[in-house]
């Protein structure tokens, strides 16, 4: 399988595109740690995969540095290792940009770009040490979104958030690179979770998002989950740097 034995940490885990991860990772051969900021959906997400394979729940704010030590903490205490992590984590808002206040966006940008910072650079600095040991170099997935290049008016600390992401990937896949460490990021579109729907809550909005979505459908959960486990396996070998965008043609 394409991930057997793998350690793969996925933020967010425990619900929408995060947990269809979790379980295509498993389905993979992956062991896996969900980390997620609401304890009990972790838990009860570990408790669901459980007969895919080996999966621990992890309670973790992917915005706090102490959080974000623990987290590897407990991954090396379980598994003994980490080899893959998904920043998948992410929040957005709801305010246009004259409006928006500045503690909003912190919020967004404390979960969405420098989360995925901390977790990065603590995992990576993990499979830096790896591959000077001769063992195996890893693979950081980031989940991005379309908005990273497709401005959007009343999501604005979210939009700012995912383009700087995508930095962090082209930054990272080049600091890396000497390792064999390959990090790439995911663009989704509009899939159907629970954010989807906290943002597209009239069919004013669902029939903005379907005039600009070529495919005229909202995405799967596990439409994203396939691209996740594609590029953290040794299939994406050859590919770092690289945003790929599922987004039913939404781009042009
Ligand atoms: P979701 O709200 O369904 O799930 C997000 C998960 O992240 C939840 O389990 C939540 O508890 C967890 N989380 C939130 N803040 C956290 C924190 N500080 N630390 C740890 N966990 C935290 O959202 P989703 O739609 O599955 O989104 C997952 C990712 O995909 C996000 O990064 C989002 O920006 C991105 N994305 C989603 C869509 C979409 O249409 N759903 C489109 C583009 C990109």
């Amino acid at each position: 399988m394409a991930l057997d034995g793998r350690v793969a940490i996925v933020t967010g885990g425990a619900k929408g595109i995060g947990y269809a991860i979790a379980r295509r990772f498993l389905h993979d051969g992956a062991r896996v740690v969900i980390a997620d900021s609401d304890e009990k959906a972790g838990n009860v997400a570990a408790e669901e995969l459980a007969d895919l394979g080996d999966v621990v729940a992890v309670s973790c704010n992917v915005a706090e540095r102490l959080h974000v030590h623990n987290l590897l903490a407990a991954a090396f205490d379980r598994f003994g290792d980490v080899d893959i992590l998904v920043n998948n984590a992410g929040i957005v808002d709801k305010a246009n940009f004259l409006e928006l206040d500045e503690a909003d966006f912190s919020r967004v940008l404390d979960v969405n770009l420098k989360g995925a910072f901390l977790c990065a650079q603590a995992v990576a600095r993990h499979l830096v040490e790896k591959v000077k040991q001769g063992r195996p170099a890893g693979a950081v997935v980031n989940v991005s979104s379309v908005n990273a290049v497709l401005a959007v008016p009343d999501q604005v600390a979210y939009s700012i958030s995912k383009g700087g992401l995508n930095q962090l990937t082209k930054v990272m896949a080049l600091s890396l690179a000497p390792y064999g460490i390959r990090v790439n990021g995911i663009g989704p579109g509009s899939i159907m979770t629970d954010l989807l729907k906290g943002v597209v809550d009239d069919e004013v909005a669902m029939q903005r998002l379907m005039s600009r979505t070529p495919l005229g459908r909202i995405g799967e959960p596990r439409e994203i989950a396939a691209i996740a486990s594609f590029l953290a396996s040794d299939e994406a070998s050859y590919v770092t740097g690289q945003t790929v965008y599922a987004d039913g043609g939404c781009l042009p």
